[in-house]
């Protein structure tokens, strides 16, 4: 059992571990890889103080390096659930699992726009953990769709196990294997299947494609998507002043909470949720 994870690996995210860490508990970011943060489409920060001038690729590569030198743990991937059990949550993470006593999101705000009819179909023919529960599916029809990095690796895990999976995305995974069937199309809506608990998946307003299930693989989750009965305020994450969010234990820091979606007050706010964090597990 973890201390604390971090869920994000930007600024507040980076922030939050190297403090959590700072006060002598062991810390985990779970974090998409460095390169899909938005930072480093930065080619100058100007308004960050001591590292004026640098590319934003090069402060978050500097945070980094400060985060691993204070001792956290970094695991790359996507975090699809948070789940709060008695004392602690359970985090998955493609198909493991972590365990942790507390929980900080930092997953900034490029929150992906959901596909028409996703919201209606959750737990209908809608799921989000294609490396969890794609064996169940053995034999069966299953579309993954999205954008995620790990795309590719999920379609030859499913493929490997059986099921019948094609993909459908804006764009090809780069590292899809021939073998596995690969649509194109730009936008994408699921409605009903024929049957109880099965889906279509209607590209650009045309053909439609029946499944037994279709994995959405957005690169990041909503944030109440990630954490079911997570309070919203609008589009950001409900906290108080300490970064508590309406769940016990559950913090969340930066762009995530709201505006101004800056470095310096996402550095601030994951100091802040990283010292509440820890108190309220010395307490
Ligand atoms: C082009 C550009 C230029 C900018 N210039 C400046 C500037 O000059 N000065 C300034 O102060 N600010 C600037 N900003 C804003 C700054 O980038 C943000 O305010 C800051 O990065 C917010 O930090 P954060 O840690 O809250 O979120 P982010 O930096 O967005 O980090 C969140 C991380 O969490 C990851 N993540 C999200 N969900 C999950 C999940 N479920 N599982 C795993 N990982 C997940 C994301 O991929 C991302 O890497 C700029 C932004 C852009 C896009």
């Amino acid at each position: 059992m973890i201390d604390v994870v971090v869920i994000g690996g930007g600024p507040a995210g980076l922030s939050a571990a190297v403090n959590v860490c700072a006060k002598g508990h062991d810390c985990l970011i779970i974090t998409n890889d460095i390169s899909q943060n938005p930072l480093t489409h930065a080619p100058r920060i100007d308004n960050y103080i001591a590292l004026r001038g640098r590319s934003g690729l090069s402060v978050l590569q500097r945070m980094k390096r400060d985060a691993m030198a204070a001792g956290v743990q970094w695991k790359i991937g996507r975090a699809l659930s948070v789940v709060p059990d008695d004392d602690h949550f359970v985090i998955t993470v493609g198909n493991e699992t972590v365990e942790a006593r507390r929980v900080i999101l930092a997953t900034g705000v490029h929150a992906p726009q959901p596909y028409p009819g996703e919201a209606e179909h959750i737990g209908k023919g809608v799921s989000y953990f294609a490396f969890r529960d794609g064996a169940t599916y053995r034999g069966k029809t299953v579309y993954l769709l999205g954008d995620a990095a790990d795309m590719a690796q999920a379609a030859l895990t499913l493929y490997r196990l059986g099921v019948d999976v094609t993909v459908f995305g804006k764009q090809e995974p780069p590292t899809l294997p021939p073998y596995i069937y690969f649509l194109r199309g730009t936008n994408f809506r699921i409605t009903d299947g024929e049957k109880k608990k099965t889906v279509n998946l209607v590209v650009d307003e045309g053909m439609a494609y029946a499944a037994d299930v279709v994995f959405v693989m957005h690169n990041e989750m909503l944030p109440d998507t990630l954490v079911s009965g997570l309070q919203m305020d609008g589009a950001y994450i409900a906290v108080n002043r300490q970064g508590e969010t309406n769940i016990p234990g559950l913090y969340a820091a930066g762009d995530c909470v709201g505006e101004p979606l800056q470095i310096a007050k996402a550095v601030g706010e994951g100091l802040v949720a990283a010292q509440m964090a820890v108190a309220s597990l010395d307490s």
